[in-house]
């Protein structure tokens, strides 16, 4: 695996991957590699397509008071299990190399990037939207793959890929839990042993009201009782659970068509996330 850090090594070494004609496939991580981020690049492996990682923890999707100083740094140990994984590039850029001084560009997408995250993080998906779309341009795959996981993030950068013909087949790869159901996640190593345990409230949340609104039951009972399931864990603020359409991320009220269930709540100092699909009976 080559590791690389400066834009016209990148060049040179994507030119040459490029050079058998195999599709070239980006998986986008902020590093702390677990086998969620594993998962993604097993996917990219399958059909002996080039792989490239990248890993930059990117200051613009971090709000000023949020953990960008403290988020989880591992380069030597994501290098060690990105090489075992077969990796052929390691992209890992610099803060200067990605915005250099006088970088001004912007991309923000409308409607999807707006509710959940969008609004209890302002301009989280539009620091998203354009480190994802300056990969892009980097590395010009020919896939890209990213978590269900974050699934109001991958719902935005379908959105941006069609809106501007970026010509990029991404892929979503189902969520990796631990044993007990907790989805993986870098900032899990945040939580505190007894934060650990409390922190299965909020599949456990999610799972029961899914549950309860597949049945038939009301939309909004159920994501109430999946609030104050939240909160007696100790879950405070509790920024949302809501209902949504699968696409375009609209809230919904009553279950009428394919849905997922978002949650997002704190634990002491940790903000987790999580979701699940919701079917129609
Ligand atoms: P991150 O390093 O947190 O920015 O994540 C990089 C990519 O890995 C994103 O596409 C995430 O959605 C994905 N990812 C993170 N955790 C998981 C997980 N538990 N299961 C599947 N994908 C994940």
């Amino acid at each position: 695996m080559q590791t690389l850090s400066d834009l016209p090594a990148l060049c040179a070494a994507i030119a040459a991957l490029k050079s058998d004609g195999k599709p070239l496939v980006l998986v986008p991580t902020m590093g702390a590699l677990h086998d969620g981020h594993m998962a993604l690049v097993e996917e990219a492996r399958r059909h002996g397509r080039h792989v490239v990682v990248s890993i930059f923890v990117n200051p613009k999707q971090f709000g000023p008071n949020e953990d960008l100083a403290a988020y989880p740094r591992r380069e030597a140990k994501d290098a060690q299990m990105l090489t075992a994984a077969g990796v052929d590039i390691l992209w890992a850029p610099t803060v200067d190399v990605m915005y250099p001084a006088g970088f001004a560009t912007n991309i923000s997408v409308s409607g999807v990037s707006d509710g959940l995250d969008g609004a209890a993080r302002p301009g989280h998906f539009d620091g998203v939207a354009t480190v994802v779309t300056k990969l892009f341009n980097q590395v010009r795959p020919d896939v890209a793959i990213f978590g269900e996981k974050d699934y109001q993030q991958l719902a935005v950068i379908r959105r941006m890929v069609a809106d501007l013909d970026m010509g990029i087949e991404i892929v979503g790869m189902p969520t990796q839990r631990a044993e007990d159901g907790l989805a993986l996640s870098s900032r899990n190593a945040y939580l505190s042993d007894d934060e650990r345990k409390a922190a299965l409230a909020l599949p456990r949340a999610l799972g029961e009201a899914k549950r309860q609104m597949e049945k038939g039951g009301a939309v909004e009972e159920a994501l109430a009782k999946a609030v104050a399931m939240l909160s007696a864990q100790g879950f405070d603020p509790v920024d949302y659970v809501t209902l949504c359409d699968a696409v375009t991320l609209e809230p919904m009220s009553v279950l009428d068509r394919p849905a997922r269930l978002l949650g997002a709540a704190k634990l002491g100092k940790t903000r987790l996330i999580d979701n699940i699909a919701v079917d129609i009976a």
